[in-house]
């Protein structure tokens, strides 16, 4: 990292904090005519799809930051997290969550694509979930940490979804290492996570079928993860979450392609915009990260933006 590029991405990082001081009528990231670069312009120049959003409980705040970035549609899914460690991982609770998103599409249909959550644990009612949310107008589906992608539960899943041509996208996770010491999951408490290897297993297990590993900005070791995915084509990640480190995006550029990563943001909006402007992608490259690539999966199943 040089000096120049470090300040480009503080500014960019820190976007988000003058955005909100300045809107609506910030046009550009001036400190007494130091800086020219007009920040809103860059932002507003490409379409974007968010491949990774939440619905939060205040649907219209949400949609007014994504409408000051330029964020046209957002991926929404709602999985049962269970980070209490109390919480029911029935499918009683799995239908309650569908149904946020399921709300929340109705009240929106123009904004939000929904994606549907499951637990492989209980198959039969995992069916006919699939069936009652795609019959609802849902254009894929998240995973949580109840099961591991590759694990045999997961097979009919993953079969069903080809078959629908939808995206298999999961939370996923993989530890920071330690001086070549690689920590395993080993914290004890969601011991199902979706590793890297994991998810290298399953895409070669089923090279038809389209997988998303979520956020490789997500705290994990996006390095590691980027050069662990290289060799499957059909694994695509996303760009969420809350860390914002120095060349993440050129990194993931550079080991998987240009035509393999999706914007995401995780709901860490305006630093999930500023880290891919900051990066050194080409316009073509930032277009495709924004809006193509994203656009390009969800069409195969029907479910693209017009
Ligand atoms: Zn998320």
């Amino acid at each position: 990292m040089n000096r120049r590029k470090f300040i480009a991405g503080t500014s960019l990082s820190t976007a988000g904090v003058i955005l909100t001081n300045n809107l609506p009528g910030c046009s550009s990231v001036e400190q007494k005519g130091k800086v020219s670069y007009d920040i809103m312009k860059d932002v507003m120049k490409y379409r974007k799809i968010d491949a990774h959003c939440h619905p939060q409980d205040d649907l219209v705040k949400q949609l007014e930051i994504a409408d000051r970035l330029g964020i046209s549609k957002m991926q929404i899914s709602n999985p049962v997290t269970n980070f209490s460690g109390t919480e029911s991982e029935g499918p009683d609770q799995v239908r309650m969550h569908n149904d946020v998103v399921l709300n929340a599409m109705k009240k929106f249909p123009d904004r939000f694509i929904g994606f549907f959550t499951l637990n492989p644990n209980y198959r039969k009612e995992s069916v006919e979930e699939i069936n009652r949310c795609v019959d609802l107008g849902m254009a894929g589906y998240k995973g949580y940490t109840q099961v591991k992608v590759n694990d045999p539960l997961y097979y009919p899943i993953i079969e069903k979804l080809t078959d629908l041509k939808m995206l298999v996208f999961m939370h996923t996770f993989c530890q920071l290492g330690m001086a070549g010491y690689r920590m395993k999951y080993d914290i004890g408490r969601f011991p199902n996570t979706t590793l890297p290897e994991d998810m290298v297993e399953a895409a070669r297990r089923y090279p038809e079928a389209m997988f998303h590993f979520a956020h490789i900005a997500g705290g994990g070791d996006w390095e590691y993860e980027c050069k662990m995915l290289k060799e499957c084509p059909n694994i695509y990640v996303d760009t969420g979450g809350s860390n914002n480190e120095e060349n993440i995006i050129d990194f993931a550029i550079k080991h998987l392609g240009e035509d393999r990563i999706f914007f995401g943001t995780d709901d860490c909006y305006h630093h999930g915009v500023g880290k891919i402007l900051a990066s050194d992608a080409t316009d073509a490259q930032k277009q495709k990260i924004f809006f193509d690539n994203y656009n390009n999966v969800l069409k195969k199943g029907g479910h693209n933006v017009a």
